[in-house]
């Protein structure tokens, strides 16, 4: 169903990020904790693509099975990174075909192993560029839909590290909606403070679509570290972090406080009309059916704001 449909009929969307499994045995845990998270019926589930088109294949297949095999409704991330025209539009058309309403659309980052950085860029260097082509696509009536492929864009709340100047930031975020964005997903955080500001930002900048909420619940200790690496940013704010420092090395505690962490978020979130949560899954489903039963949401169908 195309985002607008979604979030007008959902009220609050509730959603899933899953990346696609490279190995056999990883891939089969995967669909297993899908199957799990299923009865929560989120409003949709996306899949990552990964740097320069690595993961193209996997994440087009991952997604068709989920389309085919379960009741979900996936949407797809795509990137800029080393592709070009031609090949932006043979994903889409695939995708077209596969009856896939909405395309998350990211310009992603520069594979490490690239021989040269410049060789990333080709007929897209920012994600509004791809918005605008994704928009575009609809003109060549392939897809059922004649408003084309919904589209949803990534926001940051505690900023994106390569515009340091923030009003120069929303400019560019305010782009890609002027482009066609429908919605806005952030990326993760952990004090709501930031997310509610960049929310009055947006709206001061001109920005009406909804946003949506990234939620990543801690688990482990080194999946906190990787994540500050990986994120752009997890600002942990010190209550957090004294909390996990009280449960020490108790692995089993610290998986507690950061799952009591991200309920407590989503809850104030939900009381401040949040437009909907975005669970970065990492391909588990315990964390994400243990804060659906804390916040007393069985399913994500008609929670109205
Ligand atoms: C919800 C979400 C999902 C993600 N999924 C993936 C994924 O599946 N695969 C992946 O590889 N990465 C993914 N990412 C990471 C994302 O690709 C990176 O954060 C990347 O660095 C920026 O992507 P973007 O789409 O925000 O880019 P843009 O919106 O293009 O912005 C990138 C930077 O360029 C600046 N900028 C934009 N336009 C201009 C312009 N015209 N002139 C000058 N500067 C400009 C922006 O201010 C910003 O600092 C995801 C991020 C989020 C939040």
């Amino acid at each position: 169903m195309h985002i607008r449909d979604i979030i007008a009929q959902h009220g609050t969307t509730f959603s899933f990020e899953f990346f696609p499994a490279r190995i056999e045995s990883a891939s089969a845990e995967l669909f297993a904790n899908i199957r799990q998270l299923e009865p929560l019926k989120p409003s949709f589930v996306s899949v990552t693509y990964g740097a320069g088109g690595s993961t193209r294949e996997l994440t087009h297949d991952l997604v068709v099975r989920l389309k085919t095999e379960t009741t979900l409704d996936p949407m797809p991330h795509l990137t800029c990174v080393c592709h070009d025209e031609a090949q932006i539009t043979a994903i889409l058309e695939r995708y077209a075909h596969a009856g896939i309403s909405n395309i998350m659309t990211l310009r992603g980052d520069v594979p490490r192993d690239l021989a040269s950085p410049g060789d990333a860029w080709k007929d897209f260097r920012h994600a509004a560029q791809l918005v605008r082509f994704i928009r575009r696509f609809a003109d060549r009536k392939v897809h059922a839909d004649s408003r084309g492929f919904g589209i949803a864009v990534a926001g940051y709340p505690e900023g994106h590290p390569e515009t340091p100047n923030r009003m120069v930031e929303l400019d560019m975020l305010k782009a890609k909606v002027d482009e066609g964005a429908d919605c806005i997903v952030t990326q993760l955080f952990f004090d709501n403070r930031d997310f509610y500001d960049f929310r009055a930002r947006c709206e001061l900048a001109g920005i009406r679509v909804p946003i949506i909420a990234g939620i990543m619940p801690i688990t482990s200790r080194a999946g906190m570290k990787r994540m500050a690496e990986l994120a752009l940013g997890a600002r942990y704010p010190a209550p957090l972090i004294r909390a996990l420092n009280r449960a020490a090395d108790d692995e089993e505690g610290v998986k507690r406080v950061g799952i009591h962490w991200a309920t407590e978020q989503c809850r104030d979130l939900l009381d401040h009309n949040v437009a909907g949560l975005h669970f970065y899954t990492l391909n588990r489903s315990t964390a994400t059916r243990e804060i659906y039963a804390t916040l007393g949401v069985k399913d994500s169908h008609g929670l109205k704001r």
